[in-house]
């Protein structure tokens, strides 16, 4: 217990001691962050009170760079053979405001035969029981670990179970378990349903950012022949046995698949999770990306009186919002599918679905609207989804699960690092959801090299050179876009070759200007599209 205590830097920590009854429950708060403190000075005060806790951490090590995660309250428990065949509890206080709790446990002697069960009731009901089948648990509003139940999280007295089936006659056991409280608004951790990146390395990573199962309005066969809401697991199946390295579940404004997706994720560790919804209203479709807490929908009604309010949601809960298939109809045809909100300030809009399944161009794309924002000096990034209804869709039919797959160039392969790769512009979309087919575009002056979604600056007069690397395009060419216009800027005989390069110098002429790559078979089918380099933006 100690030395576990000393490498969580708790040295300075005093311990508080609660009432007889609990009497080896000690409890130490742990400081989370100082702004974190003050902004929960209320709640915390109130928490102290109540548990009559002498919690008076210092500011131990200001480079503890867990700290935003630091356990809010450990708990300890020596478990004798007199506590054999009970049950004892745990008490501890939550603080009003919290919106999860975690709990991880260990405990000494389980060699010589301990056996300790974990369980868990809330302020007012039964939470859960994990028996010794897990260590480590996490509840919430939205989801929980398997064994335990989504639901509010409300402050109060909340118990920790521990059972003890076994324990030898003159074992002692250190039963410890931390706590850790999120907060609303609090950022987001490195993952939603997995605590470490599922991947390590700068990498382009493959996927879907669009589709729906059982928790909307997604269906398939049933085994025998009857149209039935689709399972989720055969959504997050078919992504894992096509290859995919992420996929977003957008359901309808719910957010009830988010539980599914935590059971799911331990089991499918190649295929990240991402928590995304489709916000679903009379003036448009927006997937919201990030964050698992309930957003608002209701536009127009007096909790969400326009399309801004809804927008300064998603950024306080740090989501990221693409506008879906913008270029659709709206109306009796399809209900608020093209994007018609009035004054959206586009500022608070990260990103474009330019292709919805199989709309890469003509009737129905997105491009257009993107391109146009483009030249207002918006910089936004151009993904896909395929907006899949259909697990079972095989794999070369329209909005099949990956068609079109979202190509991400990102540092790990987590939830925290393919949003900031999307928000950076760092993305490609291969429009038939290849395994392998990729585009590096890069501009460099004297000074400065940009990527796709970075900018470069270049005087009048300064040159600039591109340079356009397609991987497993043979037969097919470029196209370069300034502006919103196709050029000749660049060669446009097909790639012969699995790697080729290509490349073209331009003269700034010190304006703004973007440009981005296209690659077309030789029949002229989109089959990349790239996202702009910007210059002097
Ligand atoms: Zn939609
Ligand atoms: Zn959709």
């Amino acid at each position: 217990m100690r030395l576990q205590l000393r490498r969580m830097s708790f040295r300075s920590c005093r311990w508080g001691r609660l009432g007889s009854r609990v009497d080896d429950v000690r409890l130490c708060m742990k400081r989370q962050s100082f702004l974190f403190l003050l902004r929960r000075a209320g709640s915390l005060l109130r928490f102290v009170i109540t548990s009559m806790v002498v919690a008076s951490c210092a500011f131990l090590n200001p480079a503890l760079a867990w700290a935003e995660q630091a356990s809010a309250l450990v708990l300890h428990r020596t478990v004798t053979f007199a506590d054999r065949q009970s049950y004892i509890e745990l008490p501890f206080e939550v603080p009003e405001g919290v919106t999860r709790v975690s709990i991880e446990t260990s405990y000494t002697e389980r060699e010589k035969h301990t056996t300790i069960d974990l369980g868990l009731f809330d302020s007012e009901r039964f939470r859960g029981w994990s028996g010794g089948n897990k260590s480590s648990f996490t509840v919430s509003e939205t989801g929980a670990t398997p064994s335990y139940l989504p639901g509010p999280v409300r402050g109060g007295r909340w118990k920790l179970v521990l059972g003890v089936p076994s324990i030898r006659e003159g074992v002692r056991s250190e039963f410890t378990a931390k706590v850790y409280f999120a907060w609303a608004g609090d950022s987001p951790g490195v993952s939603t349903f997995s605590e470490v990146p599922l991947r390590g390395g700068p990498a382009w990573y493959r996927g879907d950012l669009h589709m729906h199962d059982a928790h909307s309005d997604g269906s398939c066969l049933s085994q025998s022949g009857k149209k039935v809401p689709c399972p989720l697991y055969k959504t997050v199946e078919t992504a894992a046995q096509r290859g995919l390295d992420f996929i977003a579940i957008s359901d309808h404004n719910t957010i009830s698949q988010f539980d599914a997706m935590r059971e799911l994720q331990p089991y499918f560790d190649h295929l990240l999770l991402l928590p995304a919804r489709e916000i679903t209203t009379f003036y448009g479709h927006a997937n919201v990306f990030g964050t698992t807490e309930f957003i608002d929908f209701r536009l127009t009604s007096s909790y969400v009186p326009d399309i801004n309010h809804l927008l300064k949601q998603v950024q306080d809960l740090h989501g990221l919002i693409s506008l879906n298939h913008p270029g659709l109809p709206s109306g009796e045809i399809c209900m608020g599918c093209g994007w018609t909100a009035p004054n959206t300030d586009f500022r608070m809009i990260n990103a474009i679905e330019v292709i919805n399944g199989d709309l890469g161009e003509g009737p129905g794309s997105g491009i257009p609207l993107w391109e146009e924002e483009l030249n207002k000096g918006f910089r936004l990034t151009g993904i896909g989804g395929s907006d899949n209804h259909n697990a079972d869709i095989a794999r070369d039919g329209r909005s099949a699960i990956g068609r079109p797959t979202t190509v991400i160039h990102a540092r790990e392969l987590s939830d925290r690092a393919l949003l900031d790769g999307i928000k950076a512009g760092h993305v490609f979309i291969d429009a038939e959801g290849t395994k392998n087919r990729t585009v590096e575009f890069e501009a460099k002056t004297d000074s400065d090299t940009a990527a796709m979604g970075d900018s470069i600056h270049a005087a009048a007069g300064q040159k600039a050179h591109f340079n356009l690397r397609m991987i497993a395009l043979q037969g097919a060419y470029p196209e370069v876009i300034e502006d919103g216009q196709s050029t000749t800027l660049m060669d446009k005989t097909v790639c012969a070759e699995p790697d080729e390069t290509k490349g073209f110098d331009y003269t700034s002429d010190g304006h703004r200007h973007w440009f981005r790559v296209n690659i077309r078979s030789t029949n002229g089918l989109l089959l990349v599209i790239g996202n702009p380099i910007y210059l002097n933006f």
